[in-house]
């Protein structure tokens, strides 16, 4: 069997490739080889035009004409990504039994419909199946708009597998790490998984509708990863972990085994990692293994907001996991911490309290942009215009007039002007 996989630009107001690989649908097209089917990719966001730190960098873009509801927004709106020719170009000229679409963030499906026009064009016979997030979180609007003659969220994995005629085998479709050099011709870092899902339920996140449960990774494949990248060159690894902390034995037992190792590589935590569970030994491995500028999940320090957004770390816990980081010898502006931005009912004045003792702390701040996911319990509360997955765009602070959107920048300036005297300070 020829399978065809996509997966698609993204379209948006601000795009950077800040380690972002289709994870999930690497894993599933690795499980698909296995099972003897030939897979044909095209990563629509591989081939960035500039370098930045850690393998990170900016895509290629093309401004696009801005959807009705963006018209009164006063900025370009783009495709990040190859240039729709070469997409075309590296379509193969063979016959397909089936095409893949991945889908990421839900607001970004204009990509997946751009992709269906120019396959429908070459391929008018073949099946064309969505999967991933968008498909997940928004399925009827994937069914009725992505122009997909199939369209699977991700409980429905098994129905999908059934419907290609290949065996699911739960166990061992999780297990598995992707064979990143089958699917890409330049590695510039490698993301990996030591586990799926999470066992907390913040009402903000769709993680349980996306994995239900947690699921661990065997040890032994998760180092023999690792080993096999780092040998061919690898330095920057990716943990794109909900948990990695979660039981922090498993943790420490895999950090004492890189140690070991000596690999001399970074390790990067995008999705953040627990302060409540970092002790002493914790920290120190980070130090040890390479952690480099490690993120940890904080959201708010208002006990009211830290009640409703699911109570995960409170001020004592930021404090001693910072002075653990500290005693580990991690030094200010070496690691940063996420607080949420643009939450409805959001005290501005207390968020800029929260910067401000972050950064008296010497934790960097990352500001993470509030925005209403399909599939929380909070979602529940919104107006039904945000239904539409355009609105649903962390960028463009879908429930504000301009006067706060204006203080909103003027938060992030102050942001990135604290986080900047950390960085001069650590040069010093
Ligand atoms: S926000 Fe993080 S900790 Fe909370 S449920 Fe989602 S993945 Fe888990």
């Amino acid at each position: 069997m020829n399978i065809l996989a996509i997966n698609p630009w993204i379209y948006d107001f601000a795009a950077y490739d800040f380690w972002l690989k289709p994870y999930g649908f690497l894993v599933i097209l690795n499980y698909l080889q296995k099972n003897g089917i030939n897979v044909d990719y095209i990563d629509c966001l591989d081939g960035k035009i500039t370098e930045a730190t850690f393998g990170r960098g900016k895509y290629p873009n093309e401004i696009v004409e801005k959807p009705e509801v963006f018209k009164s927004i006063p900025r370009y709106f783009k495709r990040y990504g190859i240039p729709l020719k070469e997409f075309e170009a590296k379509i193969p000229e063979k016959k397909f039994d089936y095409i893949l679409i991945t889908s990421s963030m839900t607001y970004w499906y204009p990509g997946i419909i751009e992709a269906v026009k120019i396959l429908r064009r070459k391929f008018p016979a073949t099946k064309i199946i969505l999967g991933g997030t968008y498909a997940t979180l928004c399925n009827t609007h994937a069914k009725t708009t992505s122009g997909c003659d199939l369209v699977f969220s991700n409980e429905q994995l098994e129905n999908f597998f059934k419907t290609i005629g290949v065996d699911f085998n739960y166990n061992k479709l999780y297990e598995s790490l992707p064979a990143y050099e089958d699917f890409y011709t330049k590695l510039d870092y490698i993301v990996l998984r030591t586990s799926w899902g999470c066992p907390f339920n913040c009402n903000y996140c769709a993680i349980k509708k996306l994995f239900p449960g947690f699921f661990r990774l065997p040890e032994e494949k998760v180092i023999n990863f690792i080993k096999k990248y780092s040998a061919k060159g690898i330095k920057n690894f990716v943990l794109y972990d909900d948990a990695f902390f979660y039981e922090p034995a498993y943790a420490k037992s895999i950090l004492k085994k890189i140690d070991e190792l000596k690999l001399n590589i970074n390790f990067h935590t995008p999705n953040a990692l627990h302060l409540r569970f970092l002790d002493c030994d914790l920290a120190l491995l980070l130090k040890k293994t390479g952690f480099t500028n490690p993120h940890f999940g904080l959201e708010t320090l208002n006990p009211s907001l830290q009640k409703l957004w699911g109570d995960k770390v409170n001020r004592q816990d930021l404090v001693e996991g910072i002075n653990l980081l500290k005693g580990a010898g991690f030094k200010n502006g070496e690691f940063s911490v996420y607080l949420l931005l643009g939450f409805p009912r959001q005290d501005l004045d207390s968020l800029k309290k929260d910067v401000e003792f972050l950064n008296s702390l010497g934790g960097r701040v990352s500001l993470a942009e509030f925005s209403p996911v399909p599939g929380t319990t909070l979602f529940e509360e919104y107006p039904k215009e945000f239904n539409e997955p355009l609105l649903q765009n962390n960028s463009i602070f879908g429930f504000f007039q301009n006067e706060k959107i204006r203080i909103f920048w003027e938060i992030k300036n102050f942001v990135r002007e604290l986080n900047k005297k950390l960085q001069e300070e650590k040069l010093f």
